[in-house]
Parts: structure tokens; sequence; C-alpha cells
């Protein structure tokens, strides 16, 4: 079959035909739908390197935002999950044994430095193949919603929901302000989210002026990067600043933006990994304020997004790409060339 193959460290992946791979013990054979092409891949094959903190050992192949219809069972799945049904697929694996683990959080697997991968996609091969193995209990139901559209829910909807929900005591209540920076993939449903979950105004920024009209139609009230920046955000915020800032970029300017606008016991979470930094000392930060990251979300999680996504609160911005033009959406997402999320449909 047909598969994006990250081949070694610091190489752009290839196109290629691997074996059709067959479902081990609990593991069901899923043909893909979708699979998402995240920004995060990008620093998997380009940036890092044997050693480097998250990397994960090639070749395998790509994608970990995946959907698609089950094909076949391995042996001793339930009989609840049937030929032909459409599931979206939890990456993260952990060891399933651990107390992480058991509560449906495999990201902070406590096991995880003796797994042999990360995720489907991330060391274990991912879906951007005509198909995909997954263990059965990292699927999660779609019934009839559009499987292909739901791709990037796995990550582009579950990332910024686990980061959202943690900062929801932040957000609630009257006259609260949220920032989002960033709106490609995460951060466009990061906006949504917060529309759908919370009263806060949602202020906005990227350096598209497309990904802000975007933004804008979802809710959001938009500012544009330069000087005033910081001071056009704490405008809108009647000079507190914002209740929760989300930085899906990650890279030291941006952290600064979210700190210098955080109100007073608010909190900055930093999702996106560029490796940006922030140095902190008693005067630099609003009193009480956090400074915080976040990796991925739980299984709960992605279920909760499933049902946003079904009742129509969340409606991701798909561009499709037929499996021979793969590699071209990681080359367009590369060049910041893609609006909303690429998913590739094999
Ligand atoms: P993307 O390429 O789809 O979107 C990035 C957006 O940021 C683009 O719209 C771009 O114009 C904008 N941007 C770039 N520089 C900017 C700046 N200086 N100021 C404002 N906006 C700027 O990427 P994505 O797939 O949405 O991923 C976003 C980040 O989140 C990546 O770093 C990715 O690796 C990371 N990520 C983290 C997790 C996690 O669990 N923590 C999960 C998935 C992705
Ligand atoms: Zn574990």
């Amino acid at each position: 079959m047909r598969a994006v193959v990250f081949e070694n460290y610091e190489q752009f992946p290839s196109l290629t035909d691997v074996p059709r791979p067959k479902p081990g013990p609990g593991e069901v054979l899923l043909r893909v739908a979708g699979a998402g092409a995240c920004h995060s891949d990008v620093s998997v094959y380009r940036h890092f390197k044997e050693g480097s903190p998250g990397a994960q050992k090639p070749p395998f192949v790509l994608g970990h935002e995946n959907s698609g219809w089950v094909e076949e069972l391995g042996e001793g799945v339930s009989d609840r999950v049937r030929t032909g049904d459409a599931y979206l697929v939890y990456g993260p694996i952990g060891c399933g044994h651990c107390r992480k683990c058991a509560r449906g959080q495999d990201t902070y697997c406590e096991n995880a430095a003796t797994m042999p991968y990360l995720a489907t996609g991330l060391g274990r091969d991912g879906g951007m193949a005509e198909f995909l193995t997954v263990p059965e209990h990292h699927l999660v139901p779609l019934g009839d919603a559009d499987p292909v559209d739901a791709a990037p829910l796995s990550d582009a909807g579950l990332t910024p929901y686990h980061a959202i929900k943690q900062a929801l005591p932040h957000l609630a209540g009257g006259g609260r302000h949220a920032l989002v920076i960033g709106l490609g993939g995460l951060g466009q449903i990061g906006v949504q989210i917060l529309k759908a979950l919370t009263g806060a105004t949602v202020i906005a920024t990227d350096v598209k002026p497309q990904a802000l009209a975007r933004a804008e139609e979802n809710g959001a009230v938009t500012v544009a990067g330069g000087d005033r920046q910081v001071e056009q955000i704490r405008e809108i915020t009647g000079g507190r600043g914002v209740d929760a800032a989300f930085d899906f970029v990650g890279i030291t300017p941006t952290i600064a933006t979210a700190t210098a606008t955080v109100a007073q016991g608010g909190r900055v979470t930093v999702v996106g990994i560029a490796g940006g930094t922030h140095e902190f000392s008693f005067f630099t930060n609003p009193y009480e304020s956090y400074v915080t990251n976040t990796y991925w979300g739980t299984v709960e999680d992605l279920w909760e997004v499933v049902d946003m996504y079904r009742a129509g609160q969340i409606r991701p911005e798909v561009e499709r790409f037929g499996m021979e033009d793969a590699l071209e959406a990681y080359r367009r997402l590369e060049a910041g060339e893609i609006s909303g999320r690429a998913v590739v449909v094999p």
C-alpha cells in the first residue's frame, strides 16, 4: 500500500510502498478515511535528532490524526466493533497499566520511557497510508458523522480542547477574555471551542490576514501583529488583561505577548512546540498568574470533542489531498499556505 514514510532524522518524508499491516491481538485494522498533516510532523522530520526530547526512531509511517472504517478485527476484539463502522483514532499509546493510562491519559503514561513509541504516527506506523492498525480502546465512534472532516479532531481538536478545559475556571463568569495566538489547524478550532464552552470575549492573532478573517467568522475579535499588539489586546480587556491565553506558536516572542497581556491570576498555556523560552522573576509577571504547557489530551476528552463535532459546535476547515499529493500537503504546510487543516484522503 502507498504510505508517507519518515525515513530518517532531518529528512523530508517519502511517498513509498509498504506492506499492508495486520491487526495484532486486541487491535483493529482501519481503512483510513482521513489523516491530518499536523505542524508537529514538521518538527519530527526537520528538527528532531536521535535523543532529542520527544524524538521517535525512524522509519515509520507519519500521520497521528486519523479516522477510518473498520476493515478487519484482530484476535479478542469485542463484537461491539463492527466491520464498516467509522471511528476516530485516539493517537497516544501508553503502557495501558499505569494510573495515567487507567484514566485514559496515555499522554502522561508513567512508563513512557520504556515504551517503544509514543503514538500512532509517532514511532508507530500512523495513518498517512491506506490502512492503519489501532488498539481497540483507542477508537472513538463517529456514528454517521463525516469521518474525513473529523480526522483533524484527533489532535487539532483534542489538544486545544484539553488546554481550554484546564483553563475553564479562569474563564467562568462575566466579562472574561481569552487570547488565542496562532490561527492554524489547532488555533481555529481553539477559537470555536472557546466560543462554545465559555462566554468570554475571544481575542485572536496571527501573522496571516486570511487566518484573522477566518477567526472573525468563528466569532473572535482580531488583532494583527506589530508594535502596538500588546497595547491593543490590553485595551480590548479594559486594561485588565486576558484571563487565559493559549499560544499555538510557542516561539519566544509569542510567549512574551501572552505573558505581557495576561491578567493578574490569569493563565498562559504554551501549546506550540517551537522551543521558545520565558524568563521569570518576581517582577516580570502579573501577580498570581500561571505559565504552563500541555500535551495532547485524554481519550475521554476526545469523546467530548466528537460530541461537540456532532452537535455542530466544532467545524474543522479541511483542505483535502489525495495520497499522491500528500507530500505537497506537507510542503504547503511548511510554506504557511494551508488554511485550516490539510487532510490526506488515501
Ligand atoms: P499550523 O501551521 O496549522 O498553524 C500555525 C499558525 O501560527 C499559522 O496560522 C501561522 O500563520 C501562525 N503563526 C506563525 N508565526 C506566528 C507568530 N509569530 N504570531 C502569530 N501567529 C503566528 O500549525 P498547527 O498544526 O496548528 O500547530 C501549531 C503548533 O502546535 C505547532 O508548534 C505544533 O507542533 C504544536 N502542537 C502541539 C501539540 C501539543 O500537544 N502541545 C499538539 C499538536 C500540535
Ligand atoms: Zn501507562
